[in-house]
């Protein structure tokens, strides 16, 4: 049973925010930082967890804490200098123990009732709101995320707990179609034994997305944060932990992907693989998932979320300072470093000067900074390799292209992993900067001469995704509708920010295989349906031994 609801036996005192039943799903609301009291409460949240920086994280298998030789030392994108933690980096036979472990505790997590295990996610969902300004701090030092980023990350997590326990209740219940002389009941049963390897750039939602996915629906699990954001992981650790959640169900399993991942994929004791970050990654996953070992009980289920190349096309008639403020969020929101972010805008040639003028202005009015700085619109991006990355694609796009604005990050760059924000335009649509992820704050204008030639550029790309469309016009918003080949489309707004259950999430092509995240359809992919039909015109019944006699 949930620790929360054993209220007399639980060593861990009841939250302060009461356990809320996902009866009826609301979205978890985000922090209004126009409030004083709301601000004074994170910046006291930043003090708080600043004093913690330099702490341990052992992995967590079996329920046991498990020290490694290897570590992971995590820094602070904003301040390359300072540490926010050291955890521990798992090694193969790490990766096998965990395996083990989750699959010894498969049979009696799967036998728990879904209202139990939905209680479960209830009472992980009212942790975080508790502990909603910590785990937002963490974020803020370990994966450079400005304030209202993080805690709409947080609120995302939320959001997936209450969401999926909500969907599971539903989910339980057979459908029965019963005909005369026959019962037919149509339910799920779980997978087996989940891999979970999440990425950073949403480091508690993803994370906590798949995961709790993969648990209310009675699967057991492994979880593979990124090395980037594996602190913000052990956080959910302890509050599955101290959920009551029993050990083994969900095992901690930092590392290198590199390294442990092949091993977490290719073991033949893996049923499920649930795995969000990028394309090359996600290939290579689905590659290996799909082999089949003859150890192995069947062929596994592969989930892959993957990357983007997003596009905005911005008509003729569009209401610009709208567009300009759609784009610039979209494009430069957590250094350009959402899955959803707008990295291609195409603008109808009679609005195409002024809309690069003003969305030129508006840029340079973002301030850089540190991420726990409250004024920071542009924070530091994820590490070195990731600012060097970028700086080569800054350099082609310098080379081909007509630069509109390079923003330089002066004395920052010695500080942290400072990437300013770039808008490149006349940007050839075959072109590197056009076609690539760049997973950075750099944007590529393209001029179409009309909407037919703007939603083929569009629509050139591997990646299906996000989308968005500025526009006036009814006919052209249909057209739309109709025409651009992503997974979630925005017509004028911006393009980031889905919001679980409003804005079910996901692509196809190449950016994804699965189902979308926060919709009705997700927990699906975790479970096997199985059909029962029963003969009931049975010419009498066996009797039980005992009635012989
Ligand atoms: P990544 O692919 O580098 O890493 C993701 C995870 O895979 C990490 O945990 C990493 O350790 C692990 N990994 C690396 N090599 C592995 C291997 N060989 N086998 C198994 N696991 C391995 O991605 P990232 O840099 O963490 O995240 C950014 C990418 O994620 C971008 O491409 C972005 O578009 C994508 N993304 C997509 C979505 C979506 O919903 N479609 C959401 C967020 C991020």
């Amino acid at each position: 049973m949930p620790r929360a609801a054993r209220k007399e036996s639980g060593p861990k005192s009841q939250p302060e925010i009461p356990v809320r039943k996902a009866d009826t799903f609301e979205n978890e609301p985000h922090s209004d930082f126009s409030r004083k009291e709301i601000r004074e409460a994170f910046q006291t949240a930043l003090d708080d967890v600043a004093a913690q920086l330099g702490g341990e994280f052992p992995l967590i298998i079996d329920g046991k804490a498990t020290e490694t030789r290897k570590k992971i030392v995590s820094v602070n994108p904003s301040h390359r200098k300072q540490t926010v933690g050291t955890v521990a980096s798992a090694a193969v036979d790490h990766a096998e123990q965990a395996i083990v472990s989750a699959r010894r505790s498969l049979d009696a997590w799967r036998a728990t009732r879904a209202e139990e295990r939905a209680e479960y996610l209830e009472v992980m969902a009212a942790e975080m709101r508790n502990r909603r300004f910590e785990l937002a701090a963490w974020e803020v030092y370990e994966c450079g995320k400005p304030w209202a980023d993080a805690d709409a990350d947080v609120a995302e997590a939320i959001d997936f707990l209450m969401f999926y326990a909500n969907q599971m209740r539903d989910l339980a219940v057979p459908v029965q179609v019963d005909f005369p002389g026959e019962e037919n009941t149509h339910l799920y049963r779980s997978r087996g034994v989940c891999v979970v390897i999440a990425p950073w750039n949403f480091p508690l939602a993803i994370l906590t997305g798949m995961t709790a996915a993969a648990l209310v629906t009675g699967n057991t699990v492994v979880m593979k944060p990124a090395e980037q954001s594996s602190i913000v992981a052990a956080q959910l650790m302890s509050i599955a932990r101290d959920s009551g959640l029993p050990r083994g169900v969900l095992n901690y399993l930092p590392g290198i992907g590199e390294e442990i991942g092949p091993v977490l994929v290719g073991s033949p004791d893996v049923d499920i693989i649930a795995f969000t970050g990028s394309r090359s990654v996600g290939l290579a996953i689905n590659k290996l998932g799909a082999d089949t070992d003859p150890r192995q009980s069947g062929v596994k289920k592969v989930i892959a979320e993957m990357g983007g190349k997003n596009a905005i096309i911005v008509d003729d008639d569009a209401d610009l300072d709208e567009a300009v403020q759609g784009v610039l969020k979209s494009a430069f929101g957590y250094s350009g470093q959402k899955c959803s972010a707008c990295s291609r805008v195409i603008v109808l040639s009679a609005c195409y000067e002024p809309f690069l003028k003003r969305l030129k202005e508006a840029t340079e009015s973002l301030k850089i900074g540190p991420a726990e700085d409250p004024g920071t619109s542009v924070g530091p991006v994820i590490d070195k390799e990731a600012a060097d990355r970028i700086a080569d694609y800054i350099a082609i796009g310098k080379e081909e292209c007509r630069t509109v604005l390079a923003t330089d990050v002066g004395k920052l760059a010695q500080e942290g992993f400072y990437v300013g924000p770039h808008i490149f335009a006349d940007v050839d649509p075959e072109s590197r900067i056009a076609q690539q992820e760049i997973f950075g704050p750099v944007v590529a204008v393209m001029q179409a001469d009309d909407l037919d030639s703007a939603i083929e550029i569009a629509n050139n790309t591997e990646y299906a995704l996000t989308g968005g469309f500025f526009s006036r016009s009814p006919k052209n918003l249909h057209r739309i509708k109709q025409e651009l080949q992503v997974g979630n489309l925005y017509l004028n707004r911006g393009i980031t920010g889905a919001l679980v259950n409003r804005h079910p999430f996901g692509g196809y092509r190449y950016s994804g295989i699965g189902s979308k995240a926060g919709g009705r359809d997700y927990l699906l992919q975790f479970m096997i349906p199985v059909t029962i039909s029963e003969n009931t015109l049975r010419r009498g019944f066996a009797p039980p031994p005992d009635a012989e006699k």
